[in-house]
């Protein structure tokens, strides 16, 4: 053995307690450093030949590259949709390290089994039926690819090829239906070879992002052949709802594949105040659902649920005799109920990523998500209405759940508007939109650290700001 590698064995647990007091440091640091740190990042540095162990990286982590870290996993980082980690969820992602499982294969299946229980957690809180399986994937940007992987097997099923066999090209032209489609959903449909210009616009309704559901079911009927609907239960601007429950009625008459981005959105199930928003997302063919955003688990992970996990097996089915069991080929419901993990997402081997889940799940139950999910909506709506009360600002739609969009009365140009998050970046980091055509910004609340104090903070340092730029 190296040697260094034998002393950092023969020290280990000073080691580790050295690495536990580094994290303390950080977390407790939280509060003071700024948000967002404005001075460039270090320049890269060459490999070294020799290293020096634990205790040399640990000391160089700590003067280079720490203080350039953001606090993103503390209370004031408003931007993107930005979870943190519950200390249950660093528990369980720091014991994820430690034993160092590749969950995947039942010829060892403690892991996938542990996943499996806390899948059934998820769809519990998520107010999913038995019907719905659920594998874990590393972000919601993978989970819709999933959830549009099989949504593709489906098409094939319906126009009788066998796409997973056989290709794309074997498909024809695919038509994929959303109102505000997140991003991610046209990256998917690039890696799947479905093409971005697949995905068509629906209108939506005025004044909102929620799709216009008889503009929807005029291009469902207007579609050659069946379609994707993408259905968004929570849109990054303004967290605006379609209606799940009328999208899934015209199945009936239309036959699509109906996924559901739900990444954020779907945790309006725990309040009960907001529960309505999500109403029909158990009537989903596919759903999306991001657990580093308001899970609070650390990144990566998400989840994606399915009522064809056997049309998932076929897309992902990786034979190979020393994996152990797999799917038969072609067609046919492959491997039973159960298909190992192997089967069902892009990655063979991947982390036991189910363990923060289920340890903040275990640790603060439904009771607990619900409380950090209410509190961040109530934050949202106090930064609404101090945003609607603050001279040169205003809101661009109304607080639905966690976040809030606003822009400058005056002169809303993008450079003025980073002028203005870039004055606020040590109390809070807010990041730039644009909303209607708009150029905005928006505060997203999703850590379970933000409290009320926190939302008096930013609304001072925003009102400041704004004085500061309009002067
Ligand atoms: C964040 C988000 C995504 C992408 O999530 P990643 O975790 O960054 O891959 C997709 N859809 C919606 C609605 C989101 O909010």
């Amino acid at each position: 053995m190296h040697p260094e590698l034998a002393a950092d064995l023969g020290r280990m647990p000073e080691l580790l307690e050295e690495t536990r007091q580094r994290a303390l440091a950080f977390l407790t640091g939280l509060d003071e450093r700024p948000v967002v740190e404005r001075a460039e990042p270090p320049t890269v540095a060459p490999l070294t030949e020799e290293g020096g162990g634990v205790r040399a990286a640990l000391a160089e982590f700590a003067e280079r590259w720490e203080p350039r870290l953001s606090a993103s996993a503390g209370p004031r980082y408003f931007g993107f949709v930005t979870g943190g980690a519950t200390p249950a969820a660093l528990a369980g992602d720091w014991l994820t390290s430690a034993a160092d499982q590749n969950s995947n294969s039942s010829l060892d299946p403690a892991g996938q089994q542990l996943e499996r229980e806390t899948v059934g957690w998820l769809r519990e809180l998520f107010g999913l039926s038995a019907a719905h399986h659920g594998t874990f994937v590393s972000g919601a940007t993978m989970s819709n690819t999933v959830g549009l992987a099989i949504a593709r097997e489906w098409l094939g099923e319906r126009l009788g090829v066998d796409v997973a066999e056989d290709g794309v090209g074997a498909l024809g032209p695919v038509r994929v239906l959303s109102g505000s489609a997140h991003s991610s959903v046209a990256k998917a449909l690039s890696v799947l070879g479905l093409g971005r210009t697949a995905l068509r616009a629906v209108p939506v309704l005025p004044g909102r992002e929620a799709v216009d559901v008889a503009a929807l079911e005029r291009a469902l009927a207007g579609a050659q052949g069946p379609c994707v609907v993408v259905a968004n239960a929570g849109t990054v601007n303004t967290v605006d709802f379609d209606d799940l429950r009328a999208i899934a009625a015209l199945r009936e008459r239309y036959g699509f594949w109906l996924h559901v981005d739900a990444a954020f959105g779907a945790f309006a199930a725990l309040s009960p105040e907001h529960a309505e928003l999500v109403a029909g997302l158990d009537l989903a063919d596919s759903v999306c659902v991001d657990l580093h955003k308001w899970l609070n688990v650390p990144y990566d992970s998400a989840v994606q649920f399915t009522r064809r996990p056997d049309l998932q097996a076929r897309v992902f089915r990786n034979a190979a005799a020393y994996l152990g069991p797999s799917p038969a080929s072609g067609r046919g419901y492959p491997q039973g109920e159960h298909p190992d993990l192997v089967h069902l997402t892009p990655e063979n081997s991947h982390r036991l990523r189910a363990l923060a889940a289920w340890f903040t799940l275990r640790a603060y139950g439904r009771s607990g998500h619900r409380e950090i999910v209410e509190r961040c909506i109530a934050g949202a709506r106090t930064l609404g209405e101090q945003v609607a009360r603050t001279d040169g600002l205003e809101l661009l739609a109304p607080v639905r759940l966690n976040v809030v969009c606003f822009s400058l009365t005056a002169d809303p140009t993008p450079e003025r508007l980073a002028a203005l998050a870039a004055e606020l970046a040590d109390e809070a980091f807010l990041t730039p939109t644009r909303h209607a055509g708009r150029p905005a910004l928006r505060a997203a609340f999703s850590n379970w650290r933000t409290t009320e104090a926190d939302v008096r903070r930013t609304a001072q340092a925003l009102a400041r700001a704004v004085r500061k730029l309009t002067v």
